[in-house]
């Protein structure tokens, strides 16, 4: 079987072992590094496609079957294994964690995706209680949990390069006109606003998870528009604003305001209630390999109870009882688990092809548009040139480039000195029609994608290309789900509706936001559920 990184060294000419003279333009410098580009397992996906699979040559039989290892599978994992009922977990890639799965080298542990996660409100007891167990809440004082300071970003945690220097924050204030601020203030007074709504159920207009906000029609209805005419109609035009809005809305959305509705950029804002006793309301926890961290810790739940490697072809329901079939693409064999329940984690895009078309359901595939990322860790010398103003921060945004800038992944290791380190290079690709991006970025070789980036780098780094050791770029086809107008009122709501009590749907595109919180909190809810 040629695996995607074999089909990358064959067909592109990359290397992911060794090291290769780096030549691309006349300007680069020509030095030895490591270089590699991956992406999720592109070979198996596609022979869902167009592949037929072997009969299946064993029967297997479980209580509950989970498909896909994603945070939203693994959290369902975690509570079936408290809960003593028996579960098979059966996962596509070489190893758990979907996009929130992490790598190392030499010098760091690095994300691949995910990266941090907000200090949850109190209301989210099974996150807080997940996070007590791993010792990431050390204790509670006056009712306000203690963070375990190892896990909360250090300072200084974040920085913005704009007009030739690195200023504090990532709201722009350096050379920042009047009529921007006045913007700045009206955007703040209506957070506020938001933030203390309540609806007329009584619940709150925005939190997270989504299922303890209020399903007043008045603020559901936000969902109907585009965030960007919400900003019109707030007469809210000043670009240093409209640049950091778009900014937030590439960050959890891989989106842009005129591509998510109001609810959901007003979501972003509003919706986190973080409470510690020893950390400010929006404090962050983080990690070298970022929420790869998080996975690790909700992987050991099932470590008997998952295959890797293996790839579900078919879900149907037979004679009362629910069929996984799957393809073990080591053995290469088809097996079938047939068990009582079965919890897809997967998203739509594979349900829509795996479910056998017996099974009903409410859905308008089409609806689910997912933004493509490319995410670059770049080791290199820690003697990076700097620009002028704040000290190199946890993230370090550009402002006016498409990218997220780059977060830091040695800044929570305690390590006193290093003469290496890691970077992490976030770029959404936020185009309104996503398949087109999607195609286009699949086009793309790691000469592009290089230049791409460093070409962004040399901004804030002019002579960052010759401190560079290794850059492992992944391409991640369908990142994160985009909150579209009447996505998350309409379709997700559709999305997560189970079939007959048997088939239940977790994955973080039934919720219509990508977050770590969201995935875990409809894990855990359906694996008790089901189990009660
Ligand atoms: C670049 C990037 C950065 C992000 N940053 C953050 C962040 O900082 N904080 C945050 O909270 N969230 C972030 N996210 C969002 C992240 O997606 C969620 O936090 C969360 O990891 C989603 O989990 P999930 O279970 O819903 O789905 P996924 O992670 O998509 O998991 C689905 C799983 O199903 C498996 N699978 C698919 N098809 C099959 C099949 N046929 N058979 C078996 N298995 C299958 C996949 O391999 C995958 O493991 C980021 C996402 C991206 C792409």
């Amino acid at each position: 079987m040629i695996s995607r990184r074999n089909f990358l060294i064959k067909g592109i000419g990359l290397s992911s072992t060794i090291a290769l003279a780096s030549s691309y333009s006349g300007c680069s410098p020509k030095i030895d590094r490591r270089e590699t580009l991956r992406g999720p397992n592109h070979t198996l996906g596609h022979k869902l496609r167009t592949g037929t699979f072997p009969k299946p040559t064993q029967i297997i039989k479980t209580e509950v079957a989970i498909v896909g290892g994603g945070v939203s599978g693994l959290a369902a994992a975690r509570i079936l294994k408290q809960r003593g009922i028996e579960f098979r977990l059966i996962e596509l890639e070489d190893k758990v964690g979907g996009n929130s799965h992490s790598d190392k080298n030499s010098v760091s542990s690095y994300p691949l995706g995910a990266h941090y996660l907000p200090i949850p409100g109190t209301y989210d007891k099974d996150l807080l209680s997940f996070l007590e167990e791993e010792n990431v809440i050390t204790g509670y004082e006056n009712g306000k949990p203690t963070y375990n300071e190892y896990y909360l970003c250090f300072d200084p945690k974040e920085r913005l390069y704009i007009n030739n220097h690195w200023q504090e924050g990532i709201i722009p204030v350096n050379g920042v006109d009047r009529k921007s601020t006045e913007d700045f203030d009206k955007f703040n007074e209506l957070v506020k606003k938001f933030k203390a709504l309540k609806g007329s159920d009584g619940k709150e207009a925005f939190c997270i998870p989504l299922h303890f906000c209020s399903d007043d029609p008045s603020i559901k209805k936000l969902d109907t528009i585009t965030f960007e005419f919400f900003i019109q109609q707030h007469k809210l035009s000043s670009p240093h604003l409209l640049w950091y809005l778009n900014y937030c809305c590439a960050d959890d959305f891989g989106g842009t305001i005129s591509t998510i509705s109001a609810w959901a950029g007003i979501h972003y804002f509003c919706s986190r209630k973080g409470s510690a006793s020893n950390a400010q309301p929006d404090a962050v926890l983080t990690w070298p390999e970022g929420n790869g961290w998080l996975v690790n810790k909700l992987m050991k739940y099932a470590v008997k109870e998952t295959t890797t490697n293996s790839m579900v072809f078919q879900v149907g329901y037979e004679n009362g009882k629910c069929i996984v079939d799957y393809f073990d693409a080591i053995k290469e064999e088809s097996i079938r688990l047939v068990s009582e329940k079965v919890i897809l984690a997967t998203p739509q895009f594979i349900n829509q092809r795996i479910l056998s078309g017996t099974l009903e359901r409410k859905i308008d595939y089409a609806q689910f548009s997912y933004a493509p990322w490319m995410v670059a860790n770049i080791k290199c010398s820690n003697h990076l040139e700097e620009k002028r103003g704040e000290r190199l921060s946890w993230d370090n945004v550009i402002y006016g480039s498409k990218s997220l800038g780059y977060v830091n992944s040695n800044h929570q290791n305690i390590q006193l000195f290093s003469d290496r380190q890691v970077i992490t290079y976030y770029l959404p690709l936020t185009g309104a029609d996503s398949n087109a991006e999607r195609k286009q970025s699949h086009q793309r070789s790691f000469k592009d994608w290089y230049e791409l980036a460093i070409e962004d780098l040399k901004l804030p780094h002019p002579t960052i290309e010759h401190s560079i050791e290794e850059v492992d770029i992944w391409l991640w086809g369908h990142g994160m789900i985009r909150p579209s107008v009447n996505f998350i009122s309409k379709t997700s709501f559709d999305a997560s509706a189970p079939i007959g009590q048997k088939i239940f749907f977790v994955h973080t595109d039934t919720s219509g936001i990508s977050i770590f919180e969201q995935a875990f909190f409809v894990g855990t809810q359906t694996a008790k559920m089901i189990t009660v």
